[in-house]
């Protein structure tokens, strides 16, 4: 089975969910989100198509890391490839994060997706919205996302938040820069 990939995989990530992280960068996005970050990543024809097993090989090879975010464009367009990197991911003792443009009850409705979902620990969810961007949100772009506890949410069948993350930042507004810091 293939992938298609926007870029590398890229490990020690420390923005793309909790901890240290290794991002799968998916290519094809159909949500044309205004003001997205990644526009590059939404071709469904570009990037390179990757082995599956080969991905999964290479996060075998990784060192040191607590979890692997899916990302992109929309890891959700490619369930079916993205199901068995996360399943291995699991058995590999690291946790998935996934980014998607879809909310969660819509991947409710989409068989595939489901089976996704249930692979996944935390997804970020919807489309990122330009008027309620902010950078005092953790690890998310605007404030209509959602960081969602998945196996709860799927156990009690109503979204849980991971409730750390609900507040926004509280250090970003009134920090300021200590005077042993020359830049
Ligand atoms: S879902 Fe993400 S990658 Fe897709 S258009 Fe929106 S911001 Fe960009």
């Amino acid at each position: 089975m293939k992938i298609r990939l926007a870029a590398d995989l890229q490990s020690d990530s420390i923005v793309d969910g909790e901890g240290i992280r290794t991002v799968i960068w998916t290519q094809g996005c159909p949500h044309n989100c205004l003001g997205c970050h990644n526009p590059g990543t939404h071709d469904f024809d570009g990037g390179e198509l990757v082995s599956v097993d080969d991905v999964i090989e290479e996060l075998k090879a990784l060192k040191n890391q607590d979890g692997i975010t899916l990302s992109g464009g929309d890891p959700v367009c490619q369930s079916e490839a993205c199901l068995p990197i996360c399943k291995a991911a699991h058995e590999m003792g690291l946790n998935v994060w996934c980014y998607t443009g879809y909310t969660y009850e819509a991947m409710l409705r989409n068989p595939k997706h489901y089976n996704l979902l249930k692979e996944i620990d935390v997804l970020v969810d919807g489309k990122f919205v330009l008027q309620e961007k902010s950078y005092d949100l953790y690890f998310k772009g605007s404030k209509n996302q959602r960081i969602i506890d998945v196996q709860k949410s799927l156990s009690e069948q109503r979204i849980v938040l991971v409730s750390k993350y609900v507040e926004e930042k509280t250090c970003s507004n009134d920090y300021e820069k200590p005077s042993y810091l020359f830049v």
